[in-house]
């Protein structure tokens, strides 16, 4: 995970005590950014002697950043559609009122693009006169989603993406009781992100959601199941914008293992349809009307 240049450049100007009050961390969704940024605060706190073995992982304050328990680690993050201005300031009170232990104090923002303007303005005060001793991580998808005013501030770090055999040998370190049939779902799953196989195995509802766009994408390789898939989408249409989008990332999952001609008919047939998939999703959050936008979509999928 460590292997990339950008990632080895952030940890020699940390043990040159080099490195800068704010990173944008860009990853792709679900893909540690987030684990990214817990392993920066470990190097900027690491304790190990050596400097060149910082982050050693195996230090009391490597241990407490990666598990999220130390007190100097303040993170953002929110399930709702974007983070309230309110909570960028409850942040930042925290910051300058907490005691701090370690040699850096860690603030991360998930998802830091849910931030609107308010938001973003009213942390870039802080970033503007930085205390000495905190550093700020934005994980997002987009850096381009961010206020220039923002981006010119920080440092732009990539997350990037991990191997298949990797992922599988985190689940099975993390998940010793599961079975191999549901590993081997959660790597296909998790194209590279982690955090989404970790998801997939230890959060019931996401799962569950998951078995149901699985049985969604079966049952339009049939041919006369129209009524069917729209009923199914019906009965899951508080979370249909969810689920369509696992659809498209089941579908680009198979696509992949299948290797098929990447000209054959089939894949692009699925190509087609994993953006018919994403394009409804996107949709469906911006509440657009609920039947135009599946009819749109199952016409384009079983065309
Ligand atoms: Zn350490």
């Amino acid at each position: 995970m460590l292997a990339a240049p950008e990632t080895q450049r952030f940890l020699a100007a940390v043990r040159a005590g080099k490195a800068v009050h704010t990173y944008i961390v860009e990853g792709e969704e679900g893909f540690p950014g987030s684990v990214m940024a817990r392993v920066a605060a470990c190097a900027l706190n690491c304790t190990a002697v050596d400097l060149g073995r910082r982050p050693c992982f195996s230090c009391s304050s490597c241990r407490r950043f990666l598990n999220g328990t130390h007190e100097d680690l303040h993170v953002l993050a929110t399930t709702k559609k974007l983070i309230p201005v309110d909570d960028v300031r409850g942040l930042i009170a925290e910051l300058l009122s907490s005691a701090n232990s370690a040699r850096c104090k860690i603030a991360i923002i998930e998802q830091a693009e849910k931030m609107n303007e308010n938001g973003q303005n009213c942390l870039l005060k802080t970033l503007e006169e930085p205390h000495g001793n905190t550093a700020f991580f934005l994980v997002t998808e987009n850096a381009e989603a961010l206020l220039p005013t923002v981006r010119s501030r920080a440092r732009i770090l990539h997350a990037p993406r991990l191997e298949d055999e990797t992922i599988r040998g985190l689940i099975r370190d993390g998940f010793p009781d599961a079975a191999e049939e549901r590993v081997e779902a959660a790597v296909a799953l998790a194209d590279g992100a982690v955090l989404t196989a970790e998801r997939f195995l230890s959060d019931e509802t996401y799962a569950a959601r998951v078995d149901t766009a699985a049985r969604f994408l079966k049952l339009t390789e049939k041919s006369g199941t129209v009524g069917e898939a729209f009923a199914l989408l019906n009965e899951h249409k508080s979370e249909a914008s969810e689920l369509l989008e696992l659809c498209a990332r089941l579908l680009y999952a198979e696509r992949k293992k299948e290797n098929e001609d990447p000209h054959s008919e089939r894949t692009g047939r699925q190509i087609r349809n994993v953006a018919a998939f994403l394009s409804a999703a996107d949709d469906l959050t911006r509440y657009a009307n609920f039947n135009l936008t599946i009819d749109k979509l199952l016409i384009t999928i079983y065309s």
